[in-house]
């Protein structure tokens, strides 16, 4: 086995709504690590549109051609739960430099947190850097009806419907 096939990574963020974005760097990421756990932060702090359990729902759905890839929920710090699932990489996608700011500084502390986690990158793909969950909270909630198509250019398909009906209310 050479070296690479041993590394375990999880890849941790709030995925509200998961992304075609995200679900590029899951997919590039499944071919690089043996095991890839999608980790869906739950911040009770923060309001979100999805449930955590339907965001972990989701992105199993979309991965599930994936047989090296799991998602769970978790609560806390991305270096606890990379630690609790045997991962000693933290995977992360970068889309601008402005990312790469922010991203810097969180790889950093985690180095200091938990010295034998590497944080990898990922250069976001090109047609797929523009995409935010942001972004496409705000489509879904002022396109509504006219928006299901254009929701296709940025989230996966068994997004689009559970996303639609949450902006309804
Ligand atoms: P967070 O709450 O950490 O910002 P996100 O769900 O927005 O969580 O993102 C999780 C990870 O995916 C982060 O590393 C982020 O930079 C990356 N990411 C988000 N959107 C994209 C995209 N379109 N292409 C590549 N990486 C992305």
């Amino acid at each position: 086995m050479s070296p690479q096939q041993t590394l375990e990574a999880v890849y941790v963020g709030s995925f509200d709504p998961p992304t075609l974005g995200h679900l590029d760097i899951i997919r590039r990421g499944a071919r690089l690590f043996r095991q890839l756990t999608v980790g869906i932060g739950i911040n009770p702090d923060k309001q979100s549109l999805f449930p955590p359990e339907e965001r972990m729902q989701l992105v199993a759905q979309m991965t599930d051609d994936l047989p090296n890839v799991q998602v769970q929920c978790f609560e806390g710090l991305s270096v606890t739960f990379a630690e609790t699932c045997g991962a000693n990489v933290l995977l992360r996608g970068v889309r601008t430099v402005s990312d790469i700011e922010l991203e810097f500084t969180m790889a950093l502390t985690n180095r200091t947190l938990a010295p034998d986690q590497e944080t990898v990158f990922l250069m976001a793909s090109e047609k797929y850097s523009h995409i935010s969950s942001t972004l496409i909270r705000q489509i879904a909630k002022m396109g509504q009806a006219s928006s299901k198509a254009k929701l296709k250019e940025f989230v996966p398909e068994c997004v689009i419907e559970p996303l639609l009906s949450r902006v309804r209310g």
